[in-house]
C-alpha cells in the first residue's frame, strides 16, 4: 500500500482559534447574503436580522433552515436560480444541473467549489496524471474535480463516466498515478484491468459521491494498493468536508459553516447523536445561509494531530427521511446494515417499529440462509451496539419478507 504523502496543511485549514473562524465567517455570509441573495435576506429578516454585524454561529439560531429538497420547486417558481444568485447570470462560467432537478451555478475564477485542499490532503502534488471519472455532462461533478486538480497543478485525464475497458487501458497506457471517481467504479476500473492484464498504475484516489464501506476501502487499499480518501461536497456549497492521511473523519472545508441539526427540532443533538449537515458559505457568487444539504452525519470528538484545527465529521451515516426516531434515539437503516454487513446466515431482513403500552419497539426480523441459522443472540448484540438501543431480532419463515421491503418500516400510529 502506498502511503499518503505528508503535508503540512494550508494556513487557511488551520487558523488557531478555529470556532473564531467559524464564527467570523458566518458574519461574512450573512453581510453577503443580505446584499446579494433576496432568498437568503428574506429569511434573515424573518429572524430579526436586517444588517451585518458580528453574531457569529450561534448568531444564525433563529434563521429557518433552507432544505435542498425544497430548491427544485424554489427554482421552478422563479427561474433560474431562486433569487439567490449573487451576481448577474452573465458573470457565470456555466451553468449545471444536479439531479433534483437543481440548477447550479460556476461562478468564475479557478477552483470555484474550493475542491484543492481535498486534494492537496490526498497528497495529489503539481504533474500528477489523473483521472477524473466524474460526469462531465450536464452534472457539475466532471467540472468541480476537474477545477480542482488544475489549482493544484496535476494534469486531468477527462475519463467521464462508464467506457470501463477503454478508461482502464487509456489510464494504464499513459502512467496515470490518480483517480478520482466513486469508490465503486475504481474497484470496477481495478477488476477490469486485472482481467485483462492490464498493469494498474494508480497510486491514490479522491473518491466521492457514494458511500464508502469499511470492506470496499480495505479492498481497494490492500487488494489494489490505491491510497484512498474521501471528499464530501455539493454542487451548490462545494466541497464541504475531506479526509487528511489520518482517515479519521472529514475535516470541515474552508470557505463553509457547518452545523449538525436534529432534523426534528433543528437544534444540535446530543453530543453523539447524528444530524443534518447544514452548511452556510460565504460565496460572493452563490451565498448560502442555513443550507440543509439532508445528509446525516455527526461531529466527532476531539482534534485530529495532522495540524488541521477544523472540527470533523463522522462521515456519510444516511439521508434525512430515512431514519427513524426510536426512543427518542434516531435509527437509520445505514446502522442496520453496517450491523448484518457480513454476518452469514442471513438471507434477509428488516426493522420494524412498533408501540407497546406506550413504548417504542424496534423489532429486527431476519430470514436465516437454508441450512445456515444464525445466533439471534450476537446479532442482538451487533444491532444494540450499533443502534445505541436495545433491539429484538426474531427469525422469520423464508418467503416472510418482500424483495423491496424497506429497511425499516414505521407501525407507529400517527
Ligand atoms: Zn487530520
Amino acid at each position: 500500500m502506498s502511503a499518503a504523502r505528508r503535508r503540512p496543511p494550508e494556513a487557511e485549514e488551520a487558523p488557531p482559534d478555529w470556532d473564531a473562524a467559524q464564527d467570523a465567517l458566518a458574519d461574512e455570509a450573512v453581510r453577503l447574503a443580505l446584499e446579494r441573495s433576496r432568498e437568503a435576506a428574506a429569511r434573515l429578516r424573518e429572524a430579526g436580522i436586517a444588517r451585518a454585524g458580528p453574531r457569529g454561529v450561534a448568531g444564525l439560531r433563529r434563521v429557518a433552515v433552507l432544505a435542498k429538497d425544497d430548491l427544485p420547486d424554489l427554482q421552478a417558481a422563479q427561474p433560474p436560480f431562486a433569487g439567490m444568485l449573487g451576481v448577474d447570470l452573465g458573470v457565470l462560467r456555466r451553468i449545471h444541473r444536479s439531479p433534483g432537478p437543481i440548477n447550479d451555478p460556476e461562478g468564475p475564477g479557478a477552483d470555484y467549489w474550493r475542491m484543492a485542499p481535498p486534494l492537496r490532503a490526498a497528497g495529489f502534488e503539481r504533474g500528477d496524471v489523473v483521472l477524473n471519472t466524474f460526469s462531465y455532462h450536464m452534472t457539475p461533478g466532471g467540472h468541480m474535480m476537474d477545477a480542482g486538480l488544475r489549482a493544484v497543478g496535476c494534469v486531468v485525464v477527462s475519463g467521464g463516466v462508464g467506457n470501463t475497458a477503454a478508461q482502464a487501458a487509456f489510464a494504464s497506457g499513459i502512467g496515470a498515478t490518480g483517480y478520482v471517481g466513486t469508490p465503486q467504479f475504481l474497484l470496477t476500473l481495478l477488476e477490469r484491468a486485472r482481467e485483462d492484464g492490464i498493469p494498474a498504475t494508480f497510486r491514490r484516489a479522491l473518491v466521492s459521491g457514494a458511500p464508502l464501506p469499511l470492506d470496499l476501502r480495505r479492498l481497494l487499499e490492500e487488494s489494489h494498493g490505491v491510497s484512498v480518501f474521501q471528499a464530501y461536497g455539493t454542487a451548490d456549497a462545494g466541497a464541504i468536508g475531506y479526509e487528511c492521511e489520518a482517515k479519521d473523519g472529514w475535516h470541515i472545508a474552508p470557505g463553509v459553516v457547518v452545523e449538525v441539526l436534529d432534523p426534528g427540532t433543528r437544534e444540535p443533538p446530543e453530543p453523539g447523536e447524528p444530524g443534518e449537515v447544514v452548511v452556510t458559505s460565504a460565496n460572493p457568487v452563490y451565498p448560502l445561509i442555513r443550507f440543509g444539504t439532508g445528509d446525516l452525519s455527526m461531529f466527532l470528538p476531539g482534534k485530529c494531530d495532522c495540524g488541521r484545527t477544523s472540527a470533523r465529521l463522522a462521515g456519510f451515516l444516511g439521508r434525512v427521511g430515512e431514519g427513524v426516531k426510536v426512543r427518542g434515539m434516531f435509527v437509520h437503516p445505514r446502522q442496520l446494515a453496517e450491523a448484518l454487513q457480513g454476518v452469514p446466515g442471513i438471507r434477509r431482513y428488516q426493522g420494524t417499529v412498533t408501540e407497546e403500552n406506550h413504548r417504542d419497539v424496534l423489532v429486527v426480523s431476519v430470514e436465516p440462509a437454508p441450512g445456515q441459522p444464525p445466533n439471534l443472540d450476537a446479532l442482538a448484540a451487533r444491532l444494540r451496539e450499533a443502534a445505541r438501543l436495545r433491539v429484538e431480532v426474531r427469525a422469520v419463515k423464508p418467503g416472510t419478507i418482500p424483495e423491496d421491503a424497506p429497511p425499516i418500516l414505521d407501525l407507529r400510529e400517527g
